[in-house]
């Protein structure tokens, strides 16, 4: 038998993570110049990294021959003044997607269930297939959560719930009154996994004060990365806070240098520069009111969004990504979460936000495939 035949079935079954078009991919194919191509596909912050992470960067260059600090004390120190936790209660990940993968492998097994929901972030269902365990996926509601019936999919061998709140690719909120009483519904020996890449994002009113909760309820893992508002998508770099009891489960399946240096020392200089974060929600405000306002101009419905993207409904979403693509605009089509009618643009600055818009406007006008 063929080595690949040998592989157990639940990880021959698994559908790869299917991951925005990469500029240099879609200049290849298309003979374009990298630099007249507009990305919006992967929800990365427009304005780039803070310059303090640069400079952060450009020092630590230096120190590549050396592994980095496994323990990211001082990463880990600054969270915890900045989250006011303590730093036993921090695990660092290579991005919060390997924090996700550690939580799957730390609980579950190919005996035992996990339910997450309909349309929620892709990688949850991966990590659970990537381990032999058995997904449950909760019908959405309003293209989100719905938390009473995810409740009631728990089953006895169900060890962890997933909750993307913001979610992506549909941008709804759980507001924190609702989510309070859901944590607490939730049984003990269920894992709770928050997932917060878009919590930045949030207005102080929508903010749960998720960590605060996990004094009372030890079962909630609140995940968190520096990929989203604080633009270093490409070092990597997510945590998870727990209790320290759980942290402690999730380092021992932990890689012993799973966040690079560079990742390390830029995290912490982002997380300084408060000005920076400042003025990348600002533009991620602008930006959403600008493509919901253009949207809205051109008759094209979308799901209100929390997060720093906004997805469309079009009814030949694929045609209008194709020729999106041949003008040389990367947004990510949904198809793969169930959505075939939707593409989710990433806000962009105001002149790609515009690209997009006038383009997709173009599009409809010219040929019948929008709604
Ligand atoms: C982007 C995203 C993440 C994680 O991204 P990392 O780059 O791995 O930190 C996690 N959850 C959701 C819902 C996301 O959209």
């Amino acid at each position: 038998m063929p080595l690949y035949a040998n592989a157990p079935a639940h990880i021959r079954a698994i559908t790869p993570y299917q991951p925005g078009k990469p500029i240099s991919e879609l200049a290849r194919e298309m003979g374009l110049e990298e630099a007249t191509i507009v990305k919006l596909a992967s929800n990365e912050n427009p304005l780039g990294p803070s310059p303090r992470a640069l400079a952060a960067v450009r020092e630590a260059v230096r120190d590549l021959a050396r592994y980095p600090d496994g323990g990211g004390f001082e990463l880990k120190q600054a969270l915890s003044a900045r989250l006011c936790v303590q730093p036993g209660q921090i695990v660092l990940g290579n991005g919060s997607n390997d924090v996700l993968e550690m939580v799957a492998r730390a609980f579950l097994t190919p005996g035992n269930s996990a339910v997450y929901a309909q349309y929620a972030f892709a990688v949850y269902p991966l990590a659970v297939q990537a381990v032999g365990a058995a997904g449950i996926e909760v019908p959405a509601q309003d293209w989100g959560h719905d938390l009473e019936g995810m409740l009631a999919a728990i089953r006895p061998d169900t060890r962890l719930v997933f909750i993307a709140n913001p979610n992506n690719p549909t941008g709804t909120l759980v507001d924190p009154t609702t989510l309070r009483s859901f944590v607490q519904r939730v049984p003990d020996r269920v894992g709770i996994v928050l997932d917060e890449a878009y919590f930045e994002y949030l207005p102080a009113y929508l903010r749960a004060d998720s960590l605060a909760w996990i004094h009372s309820h030890p079962n909630l893992i609140v995940t968190r990365t520096f990929s989203k508002a604080y633009g270093l998508a490409g070092l990597r770099v997510g945590y998870a806070v727990a209790h320290a009891s759980v942290a402690d489960l999730l380092n021992r399946v932990r890689q012993p240098f799973n966040v690079n240096g560079l990742g390390l020392v830029a995290a912490r200089a982002a997380l300084a520069d408060e000005d920076h974060l400042a003025r990348s929600l600002q533009v991620n405000r602008e930006g959403l009111e600008q493509l919901g306002t253009g949207l809205a101009a051109l008759g094209v419905k979308y799901i209100p969004s929390h997060a720093n993207f906004l997805t469309c409904e079009l009814e030949d979403a694929a045609s209008v990504n194709r020729a999106l693509l041949g003008r040389g605009i990367i947004v990510r089509p949904i198809a793969g979460y169930g959505l075939p009618r939707h593409l989710r643009v990433s806000v962009g600055l105001a002149a790609e936000n515009r690209r997009f818009l006038d383009a997709l406007e173009d599009i409809l006008r010219f040929d019948s495939a929008g709604s």
